[in-house]
C-alpha cells in the first residue's frame, strides 16, 4: 500500500474550510455527520472505517453510496499530518517528522521487540520545560497539540507498519487476534501494540488534548489500545497526577532522574515548583498503581552528576512503598549537550544496587541513536534557546503559580 499520498497536513480544519475528523470523539462525529443529513447509524460505519480500517480516503468507504462520499468529500477531511522525514534505525527503530498545517513539526519512534512494539508518542511541539540533559527542552517553539495530532501519529504508524484491518483478510486476524490452526497464524506479531507518551513534550501540560487523544486510541470498537498497554511519562506536573490515573487508568513513567531537591531544581528545573517530596506523594497515590503495575522511575545516568553508589541507595530509599521499577537510560548526547554518559561499570554498579534492594531495574538499551530516535534526542528544526532565555523560562517556571502552570502555550 503506498502512503506517499499524504499530501495534505493535518488540521483540525485545514486551509480550505473542510473539517477533520480525526480527533473527534464519537459523540463529536455523530454530531458532525447527522448536522449534514446522515443518519446516525452512519457514523458508526464511518468511525470504523476512520479507526478499524484506517482509511484515507472518503473514496474507501464503499459501504456508503457514492453521494455520501461526496458529501463527505466536500465538507469534511481525514488527512494524516504530512511526513517530511522518514528515517530507520540499522536496529529497525523508525522515526517520522511530522509537519501539521501550521508548519509546526513533531516526532514519532516506533520501537519494534520481538514479539511486540512500541510508538512513543509526541504530546507538543518542543517543551516549555528545560530539563538539561534534554534536547527537546532547547527548542524555542511551543505549542500543545490536538487531540487528532496526536491520534493521527498513531494511524500514521498504522499506515505505515501495514495494520490496519482493512489492509487484506490477514491483516483483520492480525487486528483481531487469530486463532490457533488458522491460516493467518503466520503473521500474528502485531508492529504496533504499545503507546508511550514519551515524545516530544510534558503531557500533563496538555492534558486535556491528551487524555481526549487517548480515550480515541483505547476504544474498543477501533484502535483498541487499552490502558494497560498505554504509558504515559511526565516529568512531575504533581497536580495532574492524580487526576491521570483516575481517569485514564493508563500506566505512569515518572522521570526523577535526581535524589536531592538540589540536584533536581537544577537538571528537571519543574522541581522547584514541585519538589521529590510532593512527587513521590503523588506517585504513592497514584490510583492506577499496583504491584502488578507498577510506576516506572526513569533516571538518565549522567557522568559524575547522579550516578554514584549513594546516589542509587538513595534512590532505593526514597522509592519505599512504592509499587516501583527503575528505568535507568544511558544519556543519549546531542549536539551541545552538556553532559557525558556514565561508563559501563558504573550503570551496572547503580544496577546492582538497585536490584539488589529487590527492584528490577533494566537499562534501557538505547534504541535508534544513529537516527537521532533514542529518548531525549528529539527535536523538530527550530531555534535553539539561547542560555539567556533559558533562564528566562526557568525563572518564569519557578515563579509562574501552580493554576498558571498548567498550560503549556504561550511561552
Ligand atoms: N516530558 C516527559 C516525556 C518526554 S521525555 C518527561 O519528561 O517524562 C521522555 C523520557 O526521556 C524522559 O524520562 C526524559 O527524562 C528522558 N530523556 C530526556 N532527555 C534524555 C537524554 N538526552 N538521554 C536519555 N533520556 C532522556
Ligand atoms: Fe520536556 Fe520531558 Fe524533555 Fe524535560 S525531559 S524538557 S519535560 S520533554
Amino acid at each position: 500500500m503506498g502512503i506517499d499520498n499524504h499530501s495534505k497536513s493535518f488540521a483540525a480544519v485545514s486551509a480550505d474550510g473542510k473539517r477533520n475528523l480525526i480527533g473527534l470523539d464519537f459523540i463529536e462525529l455523530t454530531e458532525a455527520l447527522t448536522a449534514r443529513g446522515l443518519e446516525k447509524f452512519r457514523a458508526s460505519q464511518v468511525w470504523s472505517w476512520i479507526y478499524i480500517r484506517g482509511a484515507r480516503d472518503f473514496k474507501d468507504m464503499t459501504s456508503l453510496a457514492k453521494p455520501t462520499r461526496d458529501m463527505l468529500d466536500e465538507y469534511f477531511t481525514i488527512a494524516r499530518p504530512t511526513v517530511t522525514q522518514h528515517q530507520k534505525s540499522e536496529d529497525g527503530t523508525q522515526k517520522w517528522l511530522l509537519r501539521m498545517q501550521d508548519g509546526q513539526e513533531v516526532e514519532s519512534v516506533h520501537i519494534p521487540e520481538e514479539d511486540r512494539g512500541a510508538l512513543c508518542v509526541s504530546s507538543q511541539v518542543g517543551c516549555t520545560l528545560t530539563c538539561r540533559f534534554c534536547h527537546t527542552g532547547t527548542q524555542r517553539l511551543v505549542r500543545n497539540l490536538e487531540p487528532g495530532e496526536i491520534v493521527a501519529q498513531i494511524m500514521l504508524a498504522r499506515d505505515y507498519l501495514n495494520e490496519w484491518a482493512a489492509v487484506s483478510p490477514e491483516g483483520v486476524a492480525k487486528t483481531r487476534g487469530t486463532k490457533p490452526g488458522r491460516k493467518t497464524d503466520v503473521m500474528p506479531v502485531r508492529l504496533l501494540t504499545n503507546i508511550v507518551m514519551m515524545g516530544m513534550g510534558e503531557p500533563l501540560y496538555n492534558y486535556e488534548n491528551v487524555a481526549k487523544a487517548l480515550r480515541i486510541v483505547m476504544q474498543d470498537d477501533g484502535i483498541a489500545i487499552g490502558k494497560r498497554r498505554i504509558t504515559l511519562s511526565t516529568s512531575g506536573v504533581v497536580p495532574m497526577i492524580k487526576r491521570c490515573g483516575e481517569e485514564l487508568e493508563v500506566n505512569l513513567a515518572v522521570s526523577l532522574h535526581a535524589v536531592t531537591d538540589e540536584l533536581r531544581d537544577q537538571i528537571v528545573p519543574l522541581n522547584r515548583k514541585y519538589p521529590i517530596k510532593e512527587l513521590l506523594q503523588a506517585c504513592r497515590d497514584y490510583p492506577a498503581a499496583s504491584n502488578s503495575r507498577r510506576i516506572t522511575f526513569e533516571y538518565v545516568m549522567l557522568k559524575g552528576v547522579n550516578d554514584s553508589p549513594v546516589d542509587a541507595k538513595e534512590l532505593v530509599r526514597l522509592l519505599r512503598g512504592i509499587p516501583a521499577k527503575i528505568n535507568l537510560i544511558p544519556f543519549n548526547a546531542w549536539p551541545g549537550a552538556p553532559f557525558e554518559c556514565s561508563d559501563w561499570g558504573t550503570i551496572q554498579k547503580f544496577g546492582d544496587i538497585v536490584n539488589e534492594a529487590g527492584y528490577a531495574s533494566p537499562v534501557r538499551t538505547p534504541r535508534g541513536r544513529d537516527i537521532m530516535a533514542a529518548c531525549g534526542q528529539l527535536k523538530s528544526a527550530s531555534l535553539k534557546l539561547s542560555a539567556t532565555e533559558r533562564a528566562a523560562i526557568d525563572k518564569i517556571i519557578s515563579e509562574k503559580d501552580k493554576a498558571q502552570g498548567l498550560t503549556a502555550t504561550g511561552l
